[in-house]
């Protein structure tokens, strides 16, 4: 299962309540950061989430209500007597912002590494067993969505175990996707598993216009959380000169995608009660949500399904 918490859900600038844009992605014990605008720390604290185990920081973009928060929270692992390294993954760009931001957080007693993305498209292995894959948004300067996906083998098959001659100490090693040694033959998992299952797949992406990259990899998503900078269809042309997204066009957008559910996170200092904008959103797809600092879910697989769409319990 995957713990999901927006941290932060404003754009620009922080407001009373409302922190700049970062959300923590918890799987296996370990964590991946996504952006860190200022006062990502405090928002971490109130909503119960520790961030020393952050192991990977996605940022999107250099824009500074994405970024400021971290010299300051790497000091404070840092504090915490860390000494594992962190991965920072970003746009182009990265190498240099990185340089900038690590000289203000001052010397580390761990590594940063660092993996600028370039392509329009890149999966890379996460913590816990999630697969990270960054992809291009359509902002004013280079910027990345994120997806992160946790596959989910296929049903293990005790018939095929026992026709391979697998004894059954080593079944569990199998179904945790490792081979076996089995007579001096090598047992692989898939000869005794069933076709791989649906998983989960959480996609947070702002600052964006809506893009084919994003619809391609919300496609089918458990949960989007995605740029409602502005609530109303009157502000789609300020949407598109600054880079960002309605309301109308994240749901419109998560609809297409076919995702279960939508958050809308980065509102801009004027929407006050980002609520009250929702009901039209609601029309267009009826899993939209407005975010909110501290708003929380646990992923866990879906159901399976048969090939007519009956749920297997
Ligand atoms: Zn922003
Ligand atoms: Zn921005």
């Amino acid at each position: 299962m995957v713990d999901v918490t927006l941290l932060g859900c404003g754009g620009t600038m922080p407001l009373p309540g409302r922190a700049l844009s970062a959300l923590s992605v918890r799987c296996g014990g370990r964590s991946i950061l996504v952006d860190c605008g200022e006062g990502t720390q405090a928002a971490a604290r109130a909503a119960g989430v520790s961030l020393a185990k952050t192991d990977v920081i996605c940022l999107t973009h250099f824009h500074g209500d994405h970024i400021f928060g971290l010299p300051g929270m790497l000091q404070t692992i840092a504090n915490q007597g860390r000494t594992e390294p962190i991965l920072l993954v970003g746009p182009a760009g990265l190498k240099k912002m990185a340089g900038l931001l690590l000289a203000l957080a001052g010397p580390m007693p761990f590594a940063v590494h660092g993996l600028e993305i370039t392509e329009n498209t890149k999966t890379l292995p996460g913590p816990g067993g999630l697969a990270i894959t960054a992809f291009a948004a359509d902002h004013r300067v280079p910027c990345l969505g994120y997806a992160f996906s946790l596959p989910r083998a296929g049903r293990f098959l005790p018939e095929k175990a026992k026709a391979a001659g697998v004894p059954q100490r080593a079944w569990k090693r199998l179904q945790q996707g490792e081979s076996v040694s089995c007579g001096g033959r090598e047992i692989r998992p898939e000869i005794v598993l069933g076709p791989a299952r649906e998983g989960i797949k959480l996609v947070y992406c702002t600052d964006t216009r809506p893009c084919l990259s994003l619809e391609r990899a919300a496609a089918g998503a458990e949960l989007l959380i995605l740029d409602g900078t502005y609530a109303t269809d009157a502000e789609a042309d300020k949407a598109q000169q600054y880079g960002h997204s309605t309301f109308g066009q994240a749901a419109a957008l998560a609809a297409k995608a076919g995702a279960k559910r939508l958050w809308l996170t980065h509102f801009g200092g004027a929407l006050e009660n980002p609520a009250a904008a929702l009901p039209a959103a609601q029309a267009i797809f009826a899993a939209a949500e407005a975010g909110a600092d501290g708003k929380q879910i646990t992923l866990t697989f879906p159901p399976e399904r048969d090939l007519c769409g009956a749920e297997r319990f």
